[in-house]
């Protein structure tokens, strides 16, 4: 039985027309390799707890653990199967992983959470390693957590080897760059996108979220000139249609505080300010907010994925068949796992690479993972979208190598 969530079996469904799959290689795509679970003990409670490594023909596993309410066994499958087919398309060494416990985060303190952290690493660190599966910060996990985690694997395995975990601290081996990387990658392609599709005209933007994707994305908008009419974050929006001071704004939220705190402007809601007039959407929430309920009244023309699957299937098709084009998730937020990735060589080698390279060499990849989406979308005749175009790169390479390898 597949864990796959519906929406993912419905676009692996699609590309077996398209690429004229075998049923050996669909198969292979609806199955994830390996699926770790246990039980982890917290202030007397129990929360489950998960790591998936989704396929592993381009490398080690690779992606996020979230702490979070909601994680299950189907988000995470399906998040580790996005990583596969991101890293695919990004063309770094990894296959796909994805972990996460199911527990409210904002209940914990500072010390639960460190225990939360080391229990974890306690219960998967067999699975875990720089060759084997590579984790890194997600919802609700950041740097510190990363370094807690370290720690307790270093401990277990008495060895140390720093490159088993990204998105740590400088001091650890982490890269400074990887702070706004996400948001820095998104900001390369949607330039592109606006430089393809804009003449004269600088767009306007509407981003939802505003935690480490959606501020960074607006800091780096705002600093070039853009226009942000509207931002909103888990307690709701704040419009202005001649736009938002975003340093207010990261003000006002470094002191613990909501978008909604924000003066100068109207309150909308969560809801609403997915609709507003804008040309540019940005989502940097959660998955699963533009749906088919709420597709047919969107007005911007360009939604920019941040946050993982934010657009369903069904909703993709609607907003297809009305000319708005969506970037998808797997290019557009592609920018974090590839700075893990310049983090992890570095870890792994030795080397010490200079920030102003690797700045560069993010902007080069973007640029170039951009081009190609774009061409396989050309040679489909614009008949696909975006999203269909990234996948079929990326199933296509995954599928090569499984054959290579004898496993087809
Ligand atoms: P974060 O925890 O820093 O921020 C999340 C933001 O979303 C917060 O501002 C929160 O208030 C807001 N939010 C929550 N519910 C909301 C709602 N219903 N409406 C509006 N806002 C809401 O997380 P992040 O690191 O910025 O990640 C955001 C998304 O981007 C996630 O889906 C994550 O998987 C994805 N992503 C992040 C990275 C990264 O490097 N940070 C990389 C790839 C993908």
């Amino acid at each position: 039985m597949t864990k796959l969530s519906a929406d993912n079996v419905k676009r692996i469904n699609a590309l077996k027309t398209l690429l004229n799959l075998s049923a050996k290689e669909v198969k292979l795509l609806k199955t994830a390799t390996q699926i770790k679970k246990a039980t982890i003990n917290l202030k007397g409670k129990k929360y489950q707890a998960f790591r998936v490594v989704y396929n592993r023909a381009l490398g080690p596993g690779k992606g996020g653990i979230r702490f979070h309410q909601d994680v299950n066994e189907e988000e995470v499958t399906s998040l580790s199967f996005w990583m596969t087919i991101k890293n695919s398309l990004a063309d770094i060494p990894y296959g796909g992983g994805k972990g996460g416990v199911r527990i409210n985060p904002k209940n914990l303190t500072e010390i639960e959470k460190e225990t939360l952290s080391r229990e974890y690493i306690r219960k998967f660190y067999k699975f875990l390693g720089q060759d084997k599966d590579i984790p890194a910060p997600d919802v609700y996990t950041n740097s510190q957590v990363m370094s807690w985690m370290l720690d307790e694997f270093e401990k277990k395995t008495q060895r140390h080897e720093p490159g088993m975990i990204t998105g740590k601290p400088v001091e650890l081996g982490g890269l400074l760059m990887r702070q706004d990387a996400t948001a820095k990658g998104a900001y390369i392609v949607i330039k592109e996108v606006i430089k393809k599709n804009f003449k004269s005209k600088k767009p306007s933007f509407v981003i939802q979220g505003f935690g480490n994707a959606g501020s960074y994305l607006a800091q780096l908008l705002s600093k070039d000139g853009y226009k942000i009419l509207a931002v909103s974050d888990s307690k709701g929006g704040i419009y202005n249609r001649n736009g938002l001071n975003i340093k207010t704004l990261v003000d006002i939220k470094s002191k613990g505080k909501s978008v909604v705190d924000y003066n100068d402007g109207e309150k909308i809601s969560g809801e609403e300010i997915l609709e507003l007039d804008t040309d540019i959407l940005a989502l940097a929430a959660l998955g699963d907010q533009v749906t088919k309920k709420n597709a047919n009244n969107i007005k911007a023309k360009y939604i920019l994925e941040l946050a993982n699957g934010p657009v369903s299937e069904e909703a993709d098709k609607i907003l297809f068949n009305k000319n708005t084009m969506v970037v998808p998730d797997i290019l557009a937020n592609s920018g974090g796992v590839i700075v893990s990735y310049f983090e992890w060589s570095q870890n792994k080698t030795g080397n010490v690479l200079d920030n102003s390279y690797l700045e560069k060499l993010l902007e080069t990849k973007m640029k170039n993972n951009l081009q190609k989406v774009y061409n396989q979308y050309l040679v489909k005749d614009k008949k696909i979208d975006l999203r269909t175009a990234a996948y079929m790169i990326a199933v296509k390479k995954i599928l090569a190598t499984e054959k290579l390898r004898g496993n087809l």
